[in-house]
């Protein structure tokens, strides 16, 4: 088996593609033409166990041993194994998910800084040293917690596998993680290439299968030490309840329902196509896409009028196709669902001013649809609808904005326009979100933390915060003292 060449996708563990126990192998399809597109493995149990084992024994072996510069070596030569290929991983992934190639070419090249930064940033790992007086000397050591067990969803299957690889790696532990199973092509690749650029046997494992029991399974493993999940916040919510028994370390980055707050005095040329492309990049299938855009009441019916034009514009079509805007969604049963929202909020007295209609077609396709006139009581305000649907909600003041900007249960991300400085920062510091842009639509940079409050998870990405999360601090004090201790006086 062998990625990209038959068709048929193996697992990738303990450094070499192989075949699943189970012999279990799931059609995988195209989403933007209905088309056949190759057979991937699926993990059951007795491959997970397989693939901790080796997690495991590269832990206690070679990778266990790799010192932090031959890390940063081995991150900075994957990097360049992914420029060397991302033709191939980008169509792997246009091809996987449907999602329009100007996107993915993005998302490969921050996979590539991704693990250059955390290349860099292993050079942070540090302890601390103090003289605390009398004859007590202190320093703490920063070790690998152990195996991470990593999740990740259908969205993002590259750059999300790079978000949770590269920290882990700089951190010292080896890898088992889990794609969703329709899209795990691009992570089998960098698995693959993983092992060609010099990463030990056992240090990176790819384990596609499906959530509910693979997944679970992985996450109550008990040779696995660490568990971060990127995810619904309901699947989010049952991972803690699985890793809960076991006490494991936990990081959760889960759904959004995020607000861009555009006041009367924002330079409106910029917050309209900004606030478009919010929403609609990669059709709305983002944990962070500004979908509730809140208005000032005064501009209102203007920001409704040209926002709409400009969601009409979008070139939606064939992914492959360098000028498409929007591609397709990840499955007609995902494309359904997003359908039923916009109907409940129609129902729910939304008016639709564009898009809202299933085209005809094998793909999965729908089109850039705003809903207007939308309070934020309404189901499309509150659910995170995963598509290209966007809410435009009027408000009355800052006040009242930044009270509809917290009404809802996610916290991941916000968007502020305004041409008032000191504005910007006073709303940014009152609304309950991990990351906050003041006339910036842009979210996830390496270096920058990324992650939720509230029902959007707890612990960052993309950080030095991040290093933290894999890595244990053990306190180590010294007597420095000529004479015995002898507490007891014995
Ligand atoms: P999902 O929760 O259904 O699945 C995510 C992953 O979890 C998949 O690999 C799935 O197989 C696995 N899984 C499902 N049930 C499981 C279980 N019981 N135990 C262990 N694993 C299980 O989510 P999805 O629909 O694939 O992805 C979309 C969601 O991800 C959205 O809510 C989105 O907001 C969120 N997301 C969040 C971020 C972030 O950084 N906060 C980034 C991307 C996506």
């Amino acid at each position: 088996m062998a990625v990209a060449t038959d068709r048929e996708y193996g697992l990738f563990i303990n450094g070499e593609l192989v075949e699943p126990a189970s012999g279990e192998l799931r059609d995988l399809t195209e989403p933007a033409t209905g088309n056949p597109l190759g057979r991937a493995a699926m993990a059951g149990e007795a491959d997970i166990d397989r693939a901790v084992e080796a997690a495991r024994a590269a832990l206690d072996g070679p990778w266990g041993k790799t010192p932090p510069t031959e890390r940063s070596r081995l991150l900075h030569a994957l990097a360049d194994a992914i420029v060397a290929n991302r033709k191939e991983l980008a169509d792997l992934e246009v091809r996987n998910v449907g999602k329009a190639l100007s996107s993915v070419k993005a998302e490969v090249n921050q996979a590539v800084e991704n693990f250059r930064f955390y290349a860099s940033a292993i050079a942070s790992i540090a302890g601390r040293s103090n003289q605390l007086g009398g004859s007590l000397l202190f320093y703490s050591l920063k070790e690998p917690v152990g195996v991470a067990g990593q999740i990740v969803p259908w969205n993002y299957p590259l750059m999300m596998t790079t978000w949770k690889l590269a920290p882990a790696l700089a951190a010292g532990c080896p890898v088992v993680l889990k794609p969703d199973s329709a899209t795990p092509l691009t992570a089998l690749r960098l698995g693959e290439l993983a092992s060609e650029v010099g990463f030990p046997p056992g240090a990176v494992n790819i384990v596609p299968g499906p959530g509910k029991t693979t997944g679970a399974y992985l996450v109550k493993h008990p040779g696995v030490d660490k568990i971060a999940f990127t995810g619904s916040t309901e699947t989010g919510g049952e991972i803690m309840r699985l890793a809960s028994g076991p006490i494991k370390r936990l990081t959760l980055e889960l759904g959004g329902k995020s607000p861009s707050l555009v006041f009367a005095d924002a330079n409106l040329d910029d917050a309209i196509p900004s606030s478009v492309w919010s929403i609609y990049y990669s059709a709305g299938q983002s944990c962070e896409a500004r979908s509730r855009v809140l208005v000032e009441r005064s501009i209102y019916d203007e920001f409704v009028k040209k926002f709409s034009e400009l969601a009409d514009r979008l070139r939606v079509g064939d992914p492959l196709d360098p000028e498409t805007q929007v591609g397709s969604l990840i499955s007609a049963a995902h494309r359904d669902k997003v359908h039923g929202h916009v109907e409940q909020g129609r129902g729910e007295g939304a008016e639709v001013v564009t898009g809202g209609a299933i085209g005809e077609g094998k793909g999965a396709f729908y089109p850039p649809t705003v809903l207007a006139g939308v309070e934020s009581s309404m189901s499309v305000a509150q659910e995170e609808i995963f598509g290209p649907v966007v809410t435009l909600i009027p408000f009355e003041d800052e006040k009242d904005a930044i009270r509809i900007a917290n009404d809802v249960q996610y916290g991941l991300m916000a968007t502020v326009w305004t041409g008032d400085p000191a504005r910007g920062h006073r709303v940014a510091s009152r609304i309950k979100a991990g990351t906050v842009g003041i006339n910036m639509p842009y979210t996830a940079f390496p270096g920058i933390p990324f992650g939720g409050y509230k029902q959007s998870g707890f612990g960052r990405e993309l950080g030095l915060e991040t290093l933290d999360l894999y890595l244990e601090t053990k306190s180590v004090l010294v007597s420095t003292s000529p004479k015995p201790f002898n507490p007891f006086g014995l």
